[in-house]
């Protein structure tokens, strides 16, 4: 194809802001949300390779819950009761100011609470051990025996469950579009980020069609993550999660957001009684630790055979959807945040594990306080990717701070949104 002078002008055309943010899902806008919530005069864009939300942010239950993938004693086991906590109150202030920030209505906000649910009675006599621990935590919960879960949920099978009663259910495609329109970022779509350099001082970005500027930049690309800085992929394993719905049913037996078997399978039943439900991979970790966006029998299969024996009266209803999204899991369960190599001020956020929307809007604010210029805004030590260093903190893990006052190149940029 050739190229027109305009277009090629175009091209060459540096627009300049004072913070880029790389990828449209939960985190990225959450960042950006943050940024102006924090200093309304600075000039944000979010640079979307896809659409807001094409990726596992848009593709999820929907689950807005507290703590981490496994259970509070698991916690406690692999982080010491402290960080357990500290972790839980993360998650819960994530929940509280989705709550208090946000017009709820317009992203299907409810919070009815969640249940974990256990498959056997030894999960479920664990279950039963983290009540006292989540209540000396400050966690409201209440544990629930065979009889009272089943007959909560028409299920047959389960041991018992824990219901915490601040647990959250969110339309997570339309919570993402309503952060990103109220953090006021110029919003780039169809725009992936190819290259990040050092500008001297900032960094600049390039896509196919443009050239950015920025004093800092945000990494929030999800599983794209190692494409752009191969050098953090080891933070960022790939892992796909596949989903189901059902056609709309009369009636909703399971109006609460559930996990059940150890994390291994999750349900939802929407207001129009449709089912959602996800998980499965278990037996098939190898072939799902993939980017690839793709159903398979073996896992769809599994999911059917969870619903249909826990929940019966799913049997009748027929499958309408199947899909799949990438997420990025940590080595050790928590999400990574850390200064990007070879870019000081910049920063990126991966590893959520499986519940970005647990962490998601809150950790907006921890990246939008490290840009900001805070050196350890609060929780920043539980995520620091320094964990994972022998030799400890280096000394690029110090963001540098943007300027106070917008940067005056900010003028520069184009009024068309591309
Ligand atoms: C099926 C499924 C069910 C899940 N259920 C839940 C749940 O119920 N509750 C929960 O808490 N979590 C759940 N998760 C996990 C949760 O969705 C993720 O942890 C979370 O969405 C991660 O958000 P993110 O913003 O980091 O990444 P993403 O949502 O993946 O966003 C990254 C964005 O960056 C863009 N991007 C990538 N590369 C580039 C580039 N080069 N240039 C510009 N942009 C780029 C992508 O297009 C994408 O939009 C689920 C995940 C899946 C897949």
């Amino acid at each position: 194809m050739t190229t027109s002078i305009w277009q090629h002008a175009h091209r060459k055309h540096e627009t300049v802001y004072d913070v880029i943010v790389v990828g449209g899902g939960i985190v990225g806008c959450s960042t950006a949300y943050w940024l102006r919530r924090r200093q309304p005069s600075l000039d944000v864009a979010i640079v979307e390779a896809d659409t807001l939300g094409a990726g596992a942010s848009g593709r999820n239950a929907g689950f807005v819950v507290q703590g981490t993938d496994v259970d509070f004693l698991s916690d406690i086991e692999r982080y010491g009761r402290r960080a357990a906590r500290r972790l839980w109150h993360f998650t819960r202030d994530n929940r509280d100011l989705l709550s208090s920030e946000l017009h709820t209505s317009t992203f299907g906000w409810r919070s009815d609470g969640s249940l974990t649910v256990a498959a056997t009675e030894a999960e479920n006599q664990r279950l039963q051990d983290c009540v006292p621990r989540l209540r000396a935590a400050g966690a409201p919960v209440v544990h629930l025996d065979a009889d009272k879960t089943n007959a909560r949920l028409r299920a047959s099978g389960f041991a018992g469950s824990l219901f915490v009663t601040t647990g959250a259910v969110v339309n997570p495609l339309r919570l993402v579009h309503h952060i990103a329109a109220e953090s006021g970022a110029d919003v780039r779509t169809q725009h992936p980020v190819e290259a990040l350099d050092d500008g001297e001082p900032g960094v600049t970005l390039r896509t196919p069609h443009l050239r950015l500027r920025a004093d800092q930049a945000v990494l929030a690309m999800g599983a794209s993550l190692p494409s752009l800085v191969p050098s953090l992929r080891s933070f960022a394993q790939p892992m796909r999660a596949q989903m189901l719905s059902t056609q709309a049913a009369e009636r909703q037996h399971a109006s609460v957001p559930i996990y059940s078997h150890g994390g291994a399978f999750y349900v939802r039943q929407l207001e129009d009684g449709m089912v959602l439900a996800g998980g499965g991979r278990h037996s098939h970790t190898e072939a799902e630790a993939t980017a690839t966006d793709a159903t398979t029998p073996a896992v769809q299969a599994a999911i059917e055979r969870y619903l249909h024996r826990h929940f019966p009266w799913t049997q009748a209803m027929p499958i309408e959807r199947r899909w799949s999204g990438t997420m990025t899991f940590s080595p050790d369960g928590r999400p990574v945040v850390g200064p990007v190599p070879g870019l000081p001020g910049s920063v990126f956020a991966t590893g959520f594990t499986g519940h970005g929307m647990g962490y998601g809007f809150r950790m907006g604010r921890l990246l939008a306080d490290l840009v900001g210029g805070k050196s350890q805004p609060d929780g920043y030590d539980l995520f620091s990717a320094d964990r994972f260093d022998p030799d400890g903190p280096t000394s690029d893990t110090q963001p540098r701070s943007h300027p106070s006052s917008p940067s005056t190149s900010a003028q520069n940029r184009h009024s068309s949104s591309q």
